[in-house]
């Protein structure tokens, strides 16, 4: 039988309204056999995520040894859901266990951990799911560093005799049963992680959005949704800063080529997001651009020199400076006599004269100039490829708002086109570029 399964956000499971929402949507499809959760998230703007208050406990048990002042929020959070559930369960002595754990623990990870764990065991009382604790399944190295092959092999010789359980998100353990987490949002990697193991047919993904909009709300109003996008172009968007899914939940399903659909747990009849492998090109027609994300925060390091394309390893020459200094770099657009080399903010903070002044010595640059306060944006497509005057379509639609374009890079895939703006454009950018293409 097909297996289906499923992740539920935190804005899902955080209030005992959300929660019945979420077994209503497990129980009307019987395939849904697996079910990951988060901790409690937002149930309101200024309302504090379960996650946050732990780590609060974890500064609070560093400093004075002991953590009962926001341990007892997180309590009144629990209990009031367990009552608002009307569960035959007492919570009260896994919470006690919880914050003795945490003082004998303390670490960390150990204490962010325990929103899924206490979410999980909520959520397996209130659908008779079996509670299997994911530090059983996600398996990390004692430094911390997720071990995906592991991993598999431990999910399906867990989960071969259970059929269906909840399993908390977001962390795993290492050989001596030291618990580790992923980065923040993990959950989703989490059940990316479960459906491969278990082949499911589908890896549900649900949130509080109807899945992906071509660009950002908050800079175009009702942007329009995006049905279905390939791997490669979440990809894109999500390393962009389209933040619907933690970018690293497409690794584990691609290997199985499994689809992720984001969902909306308080609309559930919208179909969301469907996440493929590769999209059948007849149903996206006429589509050119599936979506546009951007970032503020990055520098560009302008060289030129005359004559450059014929110096054999100049290019070599420049990146081994930044090698050299331990900066990442984003994307080196280049010309005849040009080179970028486009790094995030974060990277090259603190250390931009000294790579300057290599940088002069190693390869005597006609000119060297540093420009920082740019914002990039992605504008990603399969349907680029091919198709002409795209580029041209989106140049335009910048020009005609008066922005310049610091630099431009089209990925030799041509399904990504990446402009660099001076970040006070940033969102006239993101507005000009979305309606040159849906109008
Ligand atoms: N609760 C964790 C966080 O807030 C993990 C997750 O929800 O995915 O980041």
């Amino acid at each position: 039988m097909a297996i289906k399964v499923t992740k539920f956000g935190g804005t899902s499971m955080a209030s005992a309204e959300s929660i019945n929402q979420v077994a209503n949507i497990v129980n009307a499809d019987k395939s849904r056999a697996y079910v990951i959760v988060s901790a409690p998230g937002k149930r309101f703007k200024e309302d504090i995520k379960v996650t946050d208050m732990l780590y609060s406990c974890f500064y609070d048990l560093e400093i004075k040894g002991e953590c009962a002042g926001n341990f007892n929020k997180i309590r009144e959070r629990f209990m009031g859901i367990v009552k608002d559930l009307e569960l035959d369960f007492d919570i009260v002595p896994y919470l006690d266990q919880v914050e003795q754990d945490m003082i004998d623990n303390n670490s960390a990870e150990f204490c962010a951990s325990r929103g899924e764990y206490l979410s999980a065991i909520v959520m397996a009382k209130k659908l008779g799911f079996e509670f299997v604790d994911a530090k059983d399944l996600m398996v990390f190295s004692p430094d911390g560093e997720f071990m995906p092959e592991e991993t598999n092999a431990k999910v399906k010789q867990v989960l071969k005799n259970i059929k269906k359980a909840v399993i908390p998100g977001f962390y795993g353990a290492d050989q001596y049963g030291t618990v580790h987490t992923f980065s923040r949002g993990g959950s989703d990697v989490s059940g990316a992680v479960i459906a491969r193991a278990v082949k499911a047919s589908i890896y549900e993904n649900w949130t509080d959005v109807n899945g992906f909009m071509v660009t950002d709300p908050r800079i175009v109003p009702n942007p329009k949704q995006i049905p279905v996008l390939s791997y490669l172009e979440l990809r894109e968007l999500s390393y962009m800063g389209a933040n619907v899914l933690h970018p690293e939940s497409i690794f584990p399903v691609r290997k199985e080529g499994i689809a992720i659909n984001i969902k909306n747990t308080f609309d559930p009849q919208n179909p969301g997001t469907l996440i493929v492998p590769e999209v059948n090109p007849d149903e996206v027609k006429g589509r050119v651009v599936t979506g546009i994300a951007g970032k503020k925060g990055y520098s560009i390091v302008f060289i030129s020199k005359s004559m450059m394309n014929s110096e054999i390893g100049f290019a070599r020459k420049v990146l081994s400076v930044f090698e050299y200094y331990n900066v990442s770099i984003e994307h080196i657009p280049s010309g005849i006599d040009t080179l970028s080399v486009v790094v995030a903010d974060s990277e090259i903070a603190g250390k931009e004269e000294v790579i300057l002044e290599k940088l002069r010595q190693e390869i005597k640059p006609d000119h060297l100039e540093l420009k920082s306060g740019i914002a990039l944006i992605a504008t990603v497509g399969h349907g680029m490829c091919f198709n002409p005057g795209t580029s041209a379509k989106l140049c335009s639609g910048l020009a005609k708002v008066n922005i310049n374009i610091r630099m431009l890079d089209q990925g030799s895939s041509e399904m990504n086109i990446i402009v660099g703006v001076s970040e006070d454009d940033y969102e006239e950018a993101i507005k000009a570029i979305y309606y040159a293409f849906y109008n």
